[in-house]
């Protein structure tokens, strides 16, 4: 989260609590903003819009688990759930539950 500025006297040395910004320099507090509840927009490798219920496919070939196994190229996700963090999908491949990034898939 960056740093917002003061809104009483717009300078920028703030200090962040677990549920609100202090201003270091003149003291008036104000509570942080919920995250706004922006719909997230997940794109595959080629742009396309990802929704939860979607098909993928793999564009390129993936290690997971370590490099112990890999995922082939074209190895479709059926049902994918979008989910927040790191990498944006989740699914099941082969009976094994997956952890995708966006980037690595198109949509099928
Ligand atoms: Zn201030």
């Amino acid at each position: 989260m960056t740093k917002p500025s003061c809104p009483a006297c717009t300078l920028e040395d703030v200090l962040s609590h677990s549920d609100h910004w202090e201003c270091a320099t003149c003291g008036h507090e104000w509570p942080k903003a919920a995250a706004p509840e922006a719909a997230r927009v997940v794109k595959d490798a080629h742009g396309n819009v990802l929704a939860d219920g979607d098909t993928v496919a793999l564009i390129k070939d993936l290690k997971v688990g370590g490099g112990s196994q890999v995922l082939k190229q074209g190895t479709k996700a059926k049902n994918i759930r979008l989910v927040d963090g790191d990498h944006e999908i989740d699914c099941r491949i082969d009976g094994s539950a997956m952890a995708l990034k966006a980037c690595f898939v198109k949509k099928a």
